[in-house]
Order: C-alpha cells, then sequence, then structure tokens
C-alpha cells in the first residue's frame, strides 16, 4: 500500500545528514536546550523573516502559549473556523473561554470574514485564523476587522509553514502565529514538537517565560507557566528537513498540478482552489465530490490511501456541547460531508497513484 506521507522516503533521501545530526546530538551529552535548538531558531527567524521564533513541545501547546500570551481569561470570546483540526478550539475552551465557531469560504475552506462579524460581541477578544491544507486565509481583511473591535489575531500555521500571501509569509501576518513539527505536517519532526513566531517583543518574552515555567532566571517564576520545549534531537532533525523545504514544496506543489489536471476532467469533483493571492504548502491535497462514497469505494479498489479533513464541524463535537450556538454554519457542514484528501507529499509518486486509479475506473 502506498503511504499517506512517505517518510520513510524522505528519511531514505536525506539518510546521511539525518543520521549525522542525530549522533551529533546523542553523542553530545545535551539532549534539551542548547545551541542546537538556538540555532534553530535562528534558521527558523531568517527563513520567516520574523523577528522572533520560539519553540515549544507541539503545535497545541503553541497554541495554548501564545492564548495565555496574549492575556485570554475565563469568560472571553474567540472567534474560530467551524471547520478546522481541534486544536485552536480546544485550547480557548481549556482555557476558560469560548469559541464562537464562524462559517468558511466554500472555495478556499477558509475563515469566512463576512460571516464572523455578526459574532463579534463586547466579549470577544481575538480571532484564530486557520491556514487549512496549507494556504493563508484573508489576513487584510481579518487584520482590519480585527483593528476596528481592538481584537487580537493569532494564525495558525500549522499546515501551512512556509506559505505565502502576497509574496509575504504567512508567519508574519498576526500578532503571533503559530506551526507544528507533528511528524506528517509539510516540515515534520520524528515527534511532537511546535513554535511560534512574533515581531512584538514583549510578547516574545512572555511566551518565552511561559514556556519555561514562567521563568527567565533559573527559580525565579514572575508568570505561571508551564514546561513546554522543543528537544534538541527534534531541533537537529529539523534543521536538516528546513535545508530541504523549499525543495520539497516545489515537488509537492508539481504534484498537485499533476492531480488537478487529472481530477479537473470529472464533473462531479471540484480540485482545491489557491486563491490566486496565495501560494500553498499543499498540506493536504483535497477534493471536494458530490458523491464521496463512490470515491473512496474507487480509492480503496486501487488500494490508494485517502483521509477525510475534517469529517465534523467543530461546532457539533461533543466536548462543545455546552457551547451556546447561534448558528448552523451550513458551508462547514457541506466541507464535511464532500471533502476527502489523497497523498501528496515530496515523496509520492502521484503519477503512480493517478495510474491505479485509471486502471479501477
Ligand atoms: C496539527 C494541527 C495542530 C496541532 O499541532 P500538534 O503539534 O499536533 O499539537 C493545530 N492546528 C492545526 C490546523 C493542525 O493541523
Amino acid at each position: 500500500m502506498i503511504p499517506f506521507v512517505n517518510l520513510t522516503a524522505q528519511r531514505n533521501f536525506l539518510r546521511k545528514e539525518l543520521e549525522e545530526a542525530e549522533a551529533r546530538i546523542l553523542n553530545s551529552g545535551n539532549y534539551i536546550g542548547g545551541s542546537e535548538v538556538q540555532n534553530f531558531e535562528k534558521e527558523l527567524s531568517l527563513y520567516t523573516g520574523m523577528a522572533n521564533s520560539i519553540t515549544c513541545a507541539s503545535g497545541t501547546d503553541a497554541i495554548e502559549l501564545a492564548l495565555n500570551a496574549l492575556g485570554l481569561r475565563p469568560g472571553d470570546e474567540v472567534i474560530i473556523p467551524d471547520f478546522s483540526f481541534i486544536s485552536p478550539a480546544e485550547c480557548v475552551y481549556r482555557l476558560g473561554a469560548i469559541p464562537r465557531f464562524a462559517d468558511i469560504l466554500p472555495d478556499t475552506f477558509l475563515l469566512d470574514p463576512a460571516d464572523l462579524m455578526p459574532l463579534i460581541t463586547p466579549k470577544t477578544k481575538g480571532i484564530i485564523a486557520v491556514h487549512l491544507f496549507g494556504q493563508t486565509a484573508a489576513m487584510e481583511i481579518l487584520h482590519s476587522i480585527a483593528k476596528s473591535h481592538d481584537l487580537w489575531l493569532l494564525g495558525d500555521a500549522a499546515q501551512s509553514f512556509g506559505a505565502k500571501r502576497n509574496n509575504k509569509h504567512c508567519e508574519s501576518l498576526a500578532n503571533i502565529t503559530i506551526t507544528s513539527f507533528y511528524p506528517t505536517k509539510p516540515l515534520g519532526a520524528y515527534g511532537d514538537g511546535g513554535a511560534l513566531f512574533t515581531n512584538d517583543d514583549i510578547l516574545a518574552e512572555k511566551i518565552r517565560k511561559l514556556a519555561n515555567h514562567g521563568s527567565k532566571s533559573r527559580y525565579f517564576h514572575e508568570l505561571n507557566g508551564k514546561n513546554s520545549r522543543l528537544d534538541a534531537l527534534q531541533a537537529a532533525i529539523l534543521r536538516v528537513k528546513l535545508e530541504h523545504f523549499d525543495e520539497e514544496l516545489k515537488k509537492r506543489q508539481k504534484n498537485a498540478e499533476i492531480y488537478n489536471q487529472f481530477f479537473s476532467q470529472f464533473p462531479d469533483l471540484t480540485i482545491p482552489y489557491i486563491d490566486p493571492e496565495n501560494t500553498s504548502t499543499y498540506a493536504q491535497y483535497t477534493l471536494r465530490a458530490k458523491d464521496r462514497n463512490k470515491w473512496l469505494s474507487i480509492c480503496d479498489s486501487a488500494e490508494i490511501p485517502t483521509g477525510i479533513y475534517y469529517p465534523r464541524p467543530l461546532s457539533k463535537q461533543p466536548c462543545f456541547m455546552n457551547i451556546e450556538r447561534q448558528m448552523k454554519n451550513s458551508g462547514a457542514s457541506r466541507a464535511c460531508h464532500e471533502v476527502f484528501s489523497l497523498p501528496v507529499c515530496a515523496y509520492t509518486n502521484v503519477e503512480e497513484i493517478i495510474q491505479k486509479i485509471k486502471s479501477v475506473l
């Protein structure tokens, strides 16, 4: 069976560099923090052009740290797209604040700025824009809405590290942007990891403290923080992968183009729409199907793995049942019934996948 994300092929391709980096750390006696993590953070800043890059233990931790740094309090409200991975909503709710779910745009699957306007109340403190599947949300509009209502803007680039909008890195388009280094994300480690990016030095210092038990100098704790750190081994692995990241993004984009050519001939499928202002990292290659079950069984008989991101709107998740809901969010519900994703990583042979699908049609 073809893997959904071919991490073994990536490892084979990068093996020499990875093994050198791994041995360097394992033989060093330093496994947490230190120069490896500092150098990786410097390289992240160089890559994104951001003043501050702060690594931490996961993308979910990064969101929680960001919300803490932005001063989220119990009872506050935060606007979140209804069609997303759960982390942003989960972190807001865990801090005692209330996620308000806005609908998505039908073409890009991204937060619909017009739909979120009626959700703004005096309790609203911020907006979390999820840059889903690899492309950036309409940040100019979201920024002006945030500015006129005195809200902060948090970007979730867990799937879109390296994506650009109008030639700007998506990491630069919010007060804080987070990413995840979960193994199957476009830039993935061999375990959990995450990072936060901000040009605000005061927020950056607060985030660093929060991720380090609320402390800047040892055993003096100014804030109630936590332990959230990327270990040196993951940093070393990510440094190797970051060097090859742009080449990999190009291959992902090429793969998506080949898929687009093939799938655009089927009137019952909609190929991914990338806003002309955006580049996509293609964290997922996501099609819409009028009859999804038909296409899932075609892929199944062709032995092609598929994924459904996501099968249920956040507002309909059992864990959020106690939250009062105002709207139906029909765009999110429709997407949940229609989407399916295909393998698209830099080491996926999409020609082979297309041949296999042709053979069962
Ligand atoms: C993966 C993901 C996260 C969470 O990242 P972890 O590192 O797994 O905690 C958050 N948001 C989105 C949109 C994601 O896809």
